[in-house]
């Protein structure tokens, strides 16, 4: 047996939320309830751009995802990071798409990958490259407890991040070892971003996309937001939940705040339609911009 963490059922068994998880689960089932009533597919139908994002995916949750993307391709067209990036940017919102991506760079994507593969969804996986390699045990270890909050999972190998990359996903960049930057100088972020632009160019030729550790407005800054397009990427996500519609006038590159919602692929699925449904209602072209 692996030493590493391989079903959610164990975080799970380990949690000490469980009492908070059953309180969110019964006013999450009420809401969805309520938002079935509703109509939930006239939501879903509105063109827009939905970015969804994932960490884990282990083996008790992969039929989950595959059933989530069964549900979401009813309504939805996937495309990859670049083009749910451009179609904002330009404004080309014609229809509901979904562009899927993961953060924090764990082995347990490569099975992910061969999910969204079937769907023909081309995600971006965004990874810390300071922790890509690392085999030691107490290190990951460490990592996962003081910077995730999670038991010790495995992280993925350049050669495997190259597997991705080789199935048509792209490789985005999360900082090299996964740091709140609202607490970091001005000096050490702009160091963190370089070394990670260049680390990720170095194996997969190129990276253009960007997003934020934690993902909360207040884990991010003016002095990051500039720093991340003067290094030469071309995207930063947050991790707000919103969705993106069409808007008036030019959106620059950099004024651009992608939002993106979470999900857990264990919570039930009319829990993450009831967030998505709910995005959709809320839209506006004023969440396309930053805070800051
Ligand atoms: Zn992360």
């Amino acid at each position: 047996m692996s030493q590493f963490v391989e079903n959610y059922s164990e975080i799970k068994a380990n949690s000490t939320t469980n009492m908070r998880s059953l309180l969110r689960a019964t006013v999450l089932n009420a809401l969805a309830w309520k938002e079935q009533i509703g109509g939930i597919n006239h939501w879903l139908s509105k063109p827009r751009v939905q970015f969804l994002y994932i960490h884990h995916s282990f083996k008790d949750e992969l039929e989950n995802l595959n059933q989530l993307m069964k549900m979401l391709s009813k309504q939805h067209t996937f495309i990859s990071y670049s083009e749910a990036v451009e179609r904002v940017l330009e404004n080309t919102i014609d229809k509901p798409y979904i562009s899927i991506s993961t953060d924090d760079g764990f082995k347990n994507n490569l099975p992910a990958a061969e999910v969204l593969n079937r769907y023909n969804a081309k995600a971006c996986f965004f990874i810390n490259p300071g922790l890509i390699n690392v085999t030691d045990y107490n290190k990951i270890a460490t990592h996962c407890k003081e910077k995730l909050h999670l038991p010790p999972i495995e992280f993925l190998n350049w050669d495997e991040v190259s597997q991705l990359q080789a199935q048509g996903h792209e490789i985005g960049a999360h900082t090299m070892f996964h740091d709140n930057m609202a607490k970091l100088t001005t000096e050490q972020l702009i160091d963190d971003l370089q070394a990670c632009f260049r680390k990720i160019n170095e194996h997969c030729g190129e990276v253009k996309h960007f997003a934020y550790p934690y993902g909360r407005f207040y884990h991010f800054n003016a002095n990051a937001r500039k720093a991340v397009f003067e290094i030469g990427f071309i995207s930063c996500a947050s991790a707000e939940r919103g969705c993106h519609t069409v808007h008036f006038g030019d959106l620059k590159k950099e004024d651009l705040c992608i939002r993106r919602d979470h999900v857990i692929l264990d919570w039930k699925q009319n829990h993450i339609f009831y967030f998505l449904a709910n995005n959709v209602r809320k839209m506006n072209a004023n969440t396309n911009l930053f805070p800051y």
